[in-house]
């Protein structure tokens, strides 16, 4: 089935590490056309190099800030000129800005997140609508375990995932008659640049996060995101909920097996 996505053109946002590097690598391993977008152009070109060398039918990189309207409208221009349609649109871009409470909540890192995760998600998937095929298309966002389960300090990053969950559910239906299909994939923890990013460059404290337990890898995560894509046309995989084995939810977790693994 995978070979369905060979020459199909896949555009991932949050390329440049973590789960959005990963599926560059993997959807370029199955013979697609990757285009791929993020901010820090250095990491993006190593993620482009690297689906490249996996097999990628071809990859095409560039600058994108989904927080800013005019970079997303940019940055679809730019598509425009490699390509008249994008098969499937994967909103991998966003992250955790601090664990304060909301007491102590800071503006910046509110504003943050739900710039990233919610609006970002919202301007990509509205300049991408008009190139996503009739009854093939696929949009996959990707939500987290934290939009189904709330965590102490983790309001706003919840709220937003939440909200992800939410928008994916409604455009499912507003898209029913066109055949395009939408999901979300929304994995536990994983091992990814995500609580460096959380943790404001504190490697220490983000360290610690993937001591507890044996999380998922970024690859993990790609994997099930290559197989919703890859789907034929009359299947939809609405929502995956994918967690790491020793964590059977956000504050049920086995240290214990770290040890075993
Ligand atoms: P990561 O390694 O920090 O990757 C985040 C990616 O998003 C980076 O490529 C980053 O690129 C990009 N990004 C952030 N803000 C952006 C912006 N304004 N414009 C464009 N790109 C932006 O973390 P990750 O774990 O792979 O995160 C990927 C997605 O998975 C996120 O939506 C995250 O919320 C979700 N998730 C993660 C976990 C986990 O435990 N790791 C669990 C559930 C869900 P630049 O900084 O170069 O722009």
């Amino acid at each position: 089935m995978l070979s369905s996505l060979k020459n199909k053109w896949v555009l991932i946002t949050g390329a440049s590490s973590g789960i959005g590097a990963a599926a560059a690598e993997q959807f370029g391993a199955a013979g697609a056309n990757v285009i791929l977008g993020a901010r820090r152009m250095d990491k993006l070109a190593n993620t482009a190099a690297a689906a490249e060398k996996a097999g990628a039918a071809s990859t095409h990189h560039h600058e994108l800030d989904v927080t800013s309207t005019q970079s997303v409208e940019a940055f679809i221009s730019w598509v425009r000129t490699l390509t008249q349609h994008v098969d499937v649109l994967i909103n991998n871009a966003g992250g955790a800005h601090g664990l304060d409470t909301v007491a102590e909540g800071k503006d910046a890192d509110w504003e943050a997140m739900i710039q990233s995760n919610i609006l970002g998600l919202l301007r990509m998937t509205r300049a991408t609508l008009p190139l996503l095929p009739q009854h093939t298309g696929i949009i996959l966002n990707i939500g987290s375990i934290a939009g189904r389960q709330a965590y102490e300090g983790g309001a706003v990053y919840c709220g937003a995932k939440a909200a992800e969950r939410h928008i994916t559910k409604a455009l499912r239906l507003e898209l029913c008659e066109t055949g395009v299909r939408v999901g979300t994939v929304d994995p536990g923890m994983t091992e990814t640049e995500f609580s460096l990013v959380r943790f404001k460059g504190d490697t220490e404290r983000a360290n610690e996060v993937y001591e507890e337990i044996k999380p998922l890898t970024a690859d993990d995560v790609a994997e099930a995101m290559v197989w919703a894509a890859s789907r034929p046309p009359h299947v939809c995989i609405d929502e995956i909920l994918i967690m790491p084995t020793a964590q059977a939810a956000i504050h049920k977790k086995n240290t214990a097996s770290r040890n075993n693994v």
